[in-house]
């Protein structure tokens, strides 16, 4: 069903977004490979072996302008943009007191403008296909605030707003979007954390162990395949938020 789609990943160098590129590679997709500073050959290699065109593409999502070069120039070299994974985040953590205006500004730019300025130019691609499907990286975060994390939670909250607005407005032309909110996923993100926060975690997961970046990733392909699911968050949290 996704064989021969497109699929735009960002931030796919490294961690979840790699994981989400190559499950989509696995289905026979075209993958975009969306980096910020680099991408290692042995990934666009690993993603080519199951048969699919990658299309390494250099750009900082949280800049308007480098968001519409990624989107026109992915339509450009393959003819459509079917998926788009809006997987691209930073943190910058501190107690609200201290948090500097640069620390906030950042991480909205990256996170939450970061998506908006993806979904702003994939839009209309998808809007002439009349097809197509979105999928936002939120985060438990987002759902449950957490100490230490005010931009991030905002940043993520956020996402699941324009998550929701997105899905009502392109529903009419059968394009779907919808957020993952991932709980506590090993990667270089939650590798930085400290071992007593990162025990204090384990006991707030039902589940008594940390995800991995292929319990995303299949969340992902999930979404993408069902075209009767819009505006929803699906959680990947081992049982932190219970809705
Ligand atoms: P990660 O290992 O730190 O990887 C993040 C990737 O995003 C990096 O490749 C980074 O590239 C890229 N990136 C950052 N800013 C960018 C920008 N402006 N433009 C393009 N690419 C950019 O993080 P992760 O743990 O895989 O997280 C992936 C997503 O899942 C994020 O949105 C994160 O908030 C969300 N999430 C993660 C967890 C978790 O537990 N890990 C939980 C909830 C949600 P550079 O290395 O070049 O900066």
């Amino acid at each position: 069903m996704l064989k021969n789609k497109t699929v735009i990943v960002t931030g796919a160098a490294k961690g979840i977004g790699r994981a989400i590129a190559l499950r989509f590679a696995k289905e026979g997709c075209n993958i975009v490979l969306n980096y910020r500073s680099n991408v290692s050959d042995e990934l666009i290699e690993e993603i080519k072996s199951y048969g699919v065109e990658c299309l390494p593409f250099k750009a900082d999502v949280s800049v308007y302008s480098e968001a519409e070069t990624l989107i026109k120039e992915s339509k450009k070299h393959f003819g459509s943009v079917d998926v788009l994974v809006n997987n691209a985040g930073i943190t910058r953590d501190m107690l609200l007191m201290r948090m500097s205006e640069d620390e906030f500004d950042s991480v909205i730019n990256t996170n939450l403008k970061g998506t908006f300025n993806t979904i702003r130019h994939v839009s209309s691609v998808m809007l002439k296909q009349k097809s197509g499907a979105i999928i936002n990286l939120s985060s438990v975060v987002g759902l449950m605030g957490n100490v230490g994390q005010a931009n991030y939670a905002a940043s993520k909250a956020g996402v699941i707003g324009l998550t929701k607005s997105t899905a009502r407005e392109l529903a009419a032309r059968g394009i779907t979007c919808n957020a993952i909110a991932p709980g506590f996923i090993e990667t270089d993100m939650t590798a930085v954390l400290k071992d007593d926060v990162k025990e204090a975690m384990l006991n707030t997961i039902p589940l008594k162990k940390f995800g991995q970046v292929e319990d995303i990733a299949e969340a992902a392909v999930f979404l993408a395949k069902n075209r009767y699911i819009t505006g929803q968050v699906l959680n990947v949290d081992g049982g932190m938020v219970m809705n």
